[in-house]
């Protein structure tokens, strides 16, 4: 089959990139292995219970933001986002609180507060985190904003950069601390997964092909060496005539996609050298009167100072988060997911061994458990597991590199959405400066204009 785009992948990148060029009228086919949109934000079932496996924090909805862009262009309205006024609190060890609020004197009385040994640093570092980033100084390092705080500060900004950004506060730039600690999150109705299936829905209405439970194997070339589109597992082949969108990570698109031989090798070594966290999830049942008696429902728990040494997130925080809907009405439970980061790649280097892995969940799971009550005590027995995941199931579930999600570490910029083919273009949350499915979807209406700005790429 010939359309004039190909987009490989179903999660947020590739379903914004085909929506959007749908609705400019191109012909799209978008593939997707799984037999459901949504990759990383597809909700997970099990027995019955549904469980979303993200914080439930979306930014780029305000008026003029990424969102209300997009959904200008396409033909069904965007699912419902509201506006959190108070989106999550940073608990630390000794279970004192910080709530994290919109609006602005609310929060700066909240740190002077809360930090009386730096307040007047604490509310300065804020306020020059806005004005210099906003003076295109993207280079800004936040280590210097940051002199002269105290540790409990540090950790305060560690635990939610390293949450949304994967990256602490030595390493992360201001351009990208500025995006984190902004305060500003909506909430969607039907999380993640609503907005994909709008998106998806949206695709479709405007005459988009999308092939679910199709899993591409690598780009199909032309004799010149010119990709030409892809060739798919069960053989056929679907070509493009204008461009090839991967929405696979930076990792799989040269490794799987183009193909290791086909890698210009500054570039394999660069991809190489980039690493991200793995997620390891706990999902659990949790009484919902327990729910109501929490100070809120997303909870950024810092369950280790680590004040002599550098900040390892895998060790010292966990986010908990309630959903806001009963998970069983006539039992009244909620789900709620729990959220750590666990090294990727040390999960697979027993994967032959299926008991192994088993073991090595049991462990983290009873470490999890343990801190997740250490941190909430009056948690008690009204929390239940259901079940786990650990970057093995990212990986059967997203065929991302390892199971690793997120930035890379390092990235402060994000890399291009272009690569080194002219018609092939990445629209992944490895290559975006911004964050979260907003910084994808800003990327993939960069692609969307890029295409239709050169019908000859
Ligand atoms: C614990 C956790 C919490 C998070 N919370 C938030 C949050 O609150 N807010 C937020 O904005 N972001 C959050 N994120 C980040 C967000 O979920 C991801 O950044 C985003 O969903 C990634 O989207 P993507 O389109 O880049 O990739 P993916 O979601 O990985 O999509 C890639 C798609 O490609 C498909 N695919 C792979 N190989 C093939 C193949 N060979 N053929 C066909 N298809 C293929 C996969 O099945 C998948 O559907 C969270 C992430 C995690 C891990």
């Amino acid at each position: 089959m010939e359309y004039e785009v190909v987009v490989v992948g179903g999660g947020i990148g590739g379903l914004t990139a085909t929506a959007l060029l749908a609705a400019r009228g191109l012909n799209v086919c978008l593939l997707e292995r799984q037999s459901q949109v949504g990759g990383c934000l597809a909700n997970f079932e099990y027995q019955g219970y549904q469980f979303d496996p993200t914080y439930g924090l979306f930014s780029g909805w305000e008026d003029h933001g990424i969102w209300p862009r997009i959904f200008a262009e396409l033909p069904i309205e965007p699912p419902t986002a509201r506006a959190l006024p108070s989106p999550y609190t940073v608990r630390f060890p000794e279970r004192t609180e910080v709530a994290v609020v919109s609006d602005a004197r609310e929060f700066e009385n909240e740190l002077r507060r809360r930090f009386p040994e730096c307040a007047d640093v604490a509310s300065d570092f804020y306020q020059r985190l806005e004005t210099e980033t906003r003076a295109a100084s993207p280079e800004t390092k936040l280590a210097d904003l940051l002199q002269n705080t105290s540790i409990r500060f540090r950790r305060f900004i560690d635990v939610q950069l390293e949450t949304f950004a994967q990256c602490s506060s030595e390493t992360c730039s201001g351009e990208i601390a500025a995006q984190v600690l902004n305060r500003r999150y909506w909430e969607i109705d039907g999380g993640g997964q609503a907005l994909a299936h709008s998106l998806a829905a949206s695709a479709k209405a405007s005459g988009a092909k999308l092939r679910l439970d199709t899993r591409v194997l690598r780009l199909a070339y032309a004799t010149s060496g010119e990709p030409i589109g892809v060739d798919l597992l069960s053989g056929e082949q679907v070509t493009a005539t204008r461009a090839i969108i991967s929405n696979l990570t930076a990792w799989d698109t040269y490794g799987k996609l183009v193909g290791l031989a086909k890698t210009p090798p500054a570039l394999s070594s660069q991809l190489r050298k980039l690493q991200s966290w793995g997620a390891y999830l706990l999902f659990l049942s949790m009484d919902c009167d327990a729910v109501s008696r929490l100070s809120s429902r997303r909870v950024l728990a810092l369950t280790d100072w680590q004040s002599e040494q550098p900040y390892d997130p895998s060790m010292a925080q966990l986010v908990f988060t309630a959903s806001n809907s009963d998970l069983r009405p006539r039992d009244a439970k909620r789900a709620v997911t729990i959220s750590t980061f666990s090294n990727a790649e040390e999960w697979f280097s027993f994967h032959e061994d299926h008991s192994v892995h088993e073991e090595r969940d049991q462990q983290m799971l009873e470490g999890t458990w343990s801190r997740l009550h250490s941190a909430f005590p009056e948690l008690g027995d009204s929390v239940e597991v259901i079940e786990s995941a650990t970057p093995q199931t990212f990986y059967e579930s997203t065929r991302r590199k390892f199971g690793m999600i997120g930035r890379p570490f390092g990235l402060s910029h994000g890399a291009d959405w272009k690569t080194h083919l002219p018609n092939l273009l990445l629209a992944s949350d490895t290559a975006t400066r911004g964050l979260g499915v907003a910084g994808v979807a800003t990327s993939a209406l960069a692609i969307a204009d890029h295409i239709t700005r050169f019908p000859r790429l």
